[in-house]
C-alpha cells in the first residue's frame, strides 16, 4: 500500500474545515520510532496469521499453539492448543528479571497520597490476593465482579483473577446500584469486590452502601471482599458471614502463587459496553489474543521504550482502562500510572501537575476531557512544563479538528505524535490508528487500519466504497483480540455484529475515506442524519459549531422534519464567560452554513450548561433524540448524570 503523499492533503474529505495541514514525524522521532518502516503494512496484509504468530512470540507460553487460527465464521480460536497465564505475562516474568525493582504501577490518590509497586511488590500483592480468593472457594471458571474506585487493588484483583482463572467483571464505581446489580446477575458472579467508598471532589463516593443495596437480589454471589479505602469519611456495615476485609483475607495469604495455564481461548473477562446506542451489552474477551492484542498495539501505538512513564486518564470500569492502564503495558513491563480523582481536584491544573509530577512521556485521553480543557483556557497547562511529554493520544469519540489542533500546540507543545486511536470495547485492542513514526497526522482523521487490521469502507450493499467514499465501517478479517460472543446470548453476538454483511464484523459506525486512503470516523450511524437526502453526519456540524469561538461543546441529532424528512437540532454548551442569547444562535447557525453549506445549518439550537453523557463521558444523542421528537427515553442506566436529561426535557418544553 503506497505511503499517503503529505501533499495531497487538499483532498482531506472534511470539507468544512479550514484545517489542511498533515503533520508527519520528525526526523528525530521517525529514526528511533520502534515501527517506522512502512513495509511492515504491506508485511502485515499479505499474510495476518504470520504477523499475528509473530507478535504472539513476545509473550511466555507453557505450551505453544499449533495452529494460529481456526475460523467458523463468526467464531475464532486463536493460537489453538497454546498455553499460557496473562498474570503470568504482565507481572510474574518481569518481577523475575531485570525488572524486578522497576515502578510497575504509580498511583495517585485523589486527596494526593501516592503509592509506587514495583513489578516484585505487584507479582507478592497479586498472589497474596489470589490466595485469598482461592480461600474464599474461587476457581478456575468462576466470574468475580470487581466495583472499586481507581485504587491499586482495582489490578491487583483483577490480576489475581487471571492468575488464578476466574474471568471479571469490572463494574464501573460510578454505576448505581441498578446497574451493578444488572451485570453481577447476567455473569452470574460468585464473588464481589469492593471498597468501603472513593473519593470523588473531596467526598466520598459509597461503594458498599450501594452494594449492599445491589445485593438484595443477586442470588449468586457468596463473599463480599471490601477494601478499607476512606475508613472513618464512610462507616459502613459489614454483613456477617457474607462481607469481609480485604486486609483481614490477605493477613495470612502466601505470596506465592502458582499461575494457571490457560488454554488460549479460556475466558478473561466480561466487560460490558458503554450502552451510548442502547441496553449493553456483556463482551467477552479470552486469554492469547486479547494479550496479543493489546501488547502489541501499546507498545507500537505509543512507540514505548523502556524508561517511559505512560499514562492513560481512561477509568478502569472501561475497555480503555483494561487494555491500557492494567493489561497492555503491564504485558510490556511498562510502568503505568493511575489516579484516582478528576483532572478539576483540587484545581484545573491536577493532569498537568501530574505530568510534570512523575515525568509522565506518554499521555492518553479522550476527547470529551480535551475540550473540558479548552473551555476551562490555556491559564491551566501554561502553568506546567510538560517538557517530559513525548506522545499524546485520544479515544473514544471523533477529535473535533479544532481539538487536534489545540491538544498539539497546548500540550504536545508542537513536537509530540498525536495518535487518534479508534477501537471499541468489541475489538478489545485499537484498530485504525497512526503508527506515531511512520504516519502522517490529518487532524480528524484515525488515519489508517494498524497492521494485521483489515477495515473497510462499504456501502449498503457491502460494497468497497473506495478513496474519496463514505459508508460503513467492516472489519472484513478477524483479528486476535475480538470479541468472542456476547456472554450468554451468542444469538445477540451473531445478530448484532454478524448479520449485516455476510463474512465481515460490523462495528456499527460511519466513516468516510478520502481521496489518500485515510479513515474519517463519522460517529455511529445511527448518528449519521439525511437531510433532503443530504446524508450529513452529526459529527461534522458539532465540529463547525466547536470551530466556533463562543462554543465549548455540542451534540446535533437529527429530528423529524415534515419536508426534508430530518431537520438539525442542535444542542450547546458555551465557553466560560460568553452568554447566550438570539444573535448568537443566529450567528452559530450562518457559522455551520459557511463552514459546511446551507443544507447543514442547524434549524434550532438549544443552549444548555451541560450535555447528557453516560458514565464513559460520551454524548448521548439517542435521549437527545428522544427529547426532539417528544418519545419515551430510552435505556437510562448508563447516563452519568440523569438531572442533565431532566432539565433538557423542561426546556425542550418551554422553547417548543
Ligand atoms: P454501546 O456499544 O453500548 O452503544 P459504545 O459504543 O459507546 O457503547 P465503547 O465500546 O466504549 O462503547 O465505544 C466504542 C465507540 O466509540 C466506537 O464504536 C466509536 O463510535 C467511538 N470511538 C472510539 N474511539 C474513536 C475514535 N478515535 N474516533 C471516532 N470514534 C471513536
Ligand atoms: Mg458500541
Amino acid at each position: 500500500m503506497p505511503l499517503p503523499s503529505e501533499k495531497s492533503s487538499e483532498k482531506n474529505v472534511s470539507a468544512l474545515l479550514d484545517e489542511r495541514r498533515t503533520f508527519p514525524p520528525s526526523a528525530a522521532f521517525k529514526k528511533s520510532a520502534n515501527w517506522n518502516d512502512p513495509a511492515i503494512y504491506d508485511r502485515a496484509a499479505k499474510d495476518p496469521e504470520g504477523f499475528w504468530a509473530e507478535q504472539a512470540k513476545n509473550l511466555d507460553w507453557f505450551t505453544p499453539w499449533t495452529r494460529v487460527l481456526e475460523w467458523n465464521v463468526p467464531w475464532a480460536n486463536w493460537f489453538v492448543g497454546g498455553k499460557l497465564n496473562v498474570a503470568y505475562n504482565c507481572v510474574d516474568r518481569h518481577a523475575h528479571s531485570a525488572r524486578r525493582n522497576k515502578a510497575a504501577i504509580i498511583w495517585e490518590g485523589e486527596p494526593g497520597d501516592s503509592r509506587v509497586l514495583t513489578f516484585g511488590m505487584l507479582e507478592r500483592e497479586v498472589n497474596r490476593f489470589a490466595n485469598a480468593l482461592k480461600s474464599l472457594g474461587v476457581v478456575k471458571g468462576d466470574r468475580v465482579a470487581i466495583y472499586m474506585g481507581m485504587v491499586p487493588e482495582l489490578a491487583i484483583a483483577m490480576l489475581a483473577c487471571a492468575k488464578i482463572g476466574a474471568a471479571h467483571s469490572v463494574v464501573f464505581g460510578g454505576f448505581s446500584a441498578e446497574a451493578l446489580r444488572e451485570r453481577i446477575n447476567d455473569a452470574q458472579a460468585k464473588v464481589l469486590i469492593t471498597a468501603d467508598g472513593a473519593w470523588r471532589r473531596g467526598t466520598v463516593v459509597p461503594l458498599k452502601a450501594g452494594v449492599d443495596d445491589a445485593l438484595t437480589g443477586t442470588p449468586t454471589i457468596e463473599k463480599v471482599v471490601v477494601l478499607e479505602r476512606v475508613g472513618k469519611a464512610a462507616p459502613i456495615s459489614m454483613k456477617q458471614g457474607r462481607d469481609l476485609w480485604w486486609h483481614d483475607v490477605v493477613a495470612k495469604a502466601s505470596g506465592e502463587c502458582a499461575a494457571e495455564p490457560m488454554d488460549a481461548e479460556d475466558m478473561l473477562f466480561i466487560l460490558y459496553t458503554s450502552g451510548t446506542t442502547g441496553k449493553p451489552k456483556g463482551v467477552v474477551h479470552t486469554t492469547a489474543g486479547y494479550l496479543v492484542g493489546v501488547s502489541t498495539t501499546h507498545r507500537n501505538v505509543f512507540d514505548i521504550k523502556e524508561d517511559d512513564v505512560y499514562w492513560c486518564t481512561a477509568d478502569i470500569g472501561w475497555v480503555t482502562g483494561h487494555s491500557y492502564i492494567v493489561y497492555g503495558p503491564l504485558a510490556n513491563g511498562t510502568t503505568t500510572v493511575m489516579y484516582e480523582g478528576t483532572p478539576d481536584f483540587p484545581d484545573r491544573g491536577r493532569f498537568w501537575e501530574l505530568i510534570d509530577k512523575y515525568g509522565v512521556n506518554i499521555f492518553y485521553t479522550a476527547p470529551t476531557a480535551i475540550r473540558t480543557f479548552m473551555r476551562w483556557g490555556k491559564e491551566f497547562p501554561e502553568k506546567y512544563k510538560l517538557s517530559s511529554l513525548r506522545l499524546i493520544g485520544t479515544v473514544g469519540e471523533p477529535i473535533n479538528p479544532e481539538a487536534w489542533i489545540w491538544y498539539n500546540e497546548t500540550i504536545g507543545h508542537g513536537r509530540c505524535p498525536i495518535v487518534d486511536t479508534w477501537w471499541q470495547t468489541e475489538t478489545g485492542c485499537i484498530m485504525i490508528s497512526p503508527l506515531p513514526g511512520i504516519t502522517a497526522t490529518k487532524p480528524g482523521s484515525a488515519t489508517r487500519p494498524l497492521p494485521g487490521i483489515i477495515a473497510e469502507v462499504v456501502d449498503i450493499d457491502g460494497k468497497p466504497v473506495g478513496p474519496g467514499g463514505g459508508g460503513y465501517l467492516v472489519l472484513s478479517k478477524p483479528w486476535p483480540s475480538m470479541l468472542r460472543t456476547i456472554y450468554g446470548d451468542p444469538e445477540r453476538y451473531v445478530q448484532n455484529y454478524w448479520s449485516r454483511y455476510a463474512g465481515k464484523y460490523f462495528t456499527g459506525d460511519g466513516c468516510k475515506l478520502d481521496a489518500d486512503g485515510y479513515f474519517w470516523l463519522l460517529g455511529r450511524v445511527d448518528d449519521v442524519m439525511n437531510v433532503s437526502g443530504h446524508r450529513i453526519s452529526t459529527y461534522e456540524v458539532e465540529s463547525a459549531l466547536v470551530d466556533h469561538r463562543s462554543v465549548a461543546e455540542a451534540a446535533v441529532i437529527g429530528k423529524t422534519h415534515e419536508i426534508k424528512g430530518q431537520g438539525i437540532s442542535a444542542f450547546v454548551t458555551l465557553k466560560e464567560g460568553i452568554t447566550a442569547s438570539d444573535a448568537l444562535k443566529d450567528e452559530l447557525k450562518n457559522h455551520v452554513a459557511t463552514k459546511i453549506g446551507a443544507i447543514a445549518k442547524p434549524d434550532d439550537i438549544f443552549f444548555t450548561a451541560e450535555l447528557p453523557k453516560t458514565r464513559s463521558a460520551k454524548i448521548m444523542r439517542r435521549l437527545l433524540r428522544d427529547i426532539a421528537e417528544g418519545r419515551v427515553l430510552g435505556d437510562t442506566t448508563t447516563l452519568a448524570d440523569p438531572s442533565v436529561i431532566a432539565r433538557l426535557k423542561d426546556q425542550a418544553k418551554d422553547e417548543g
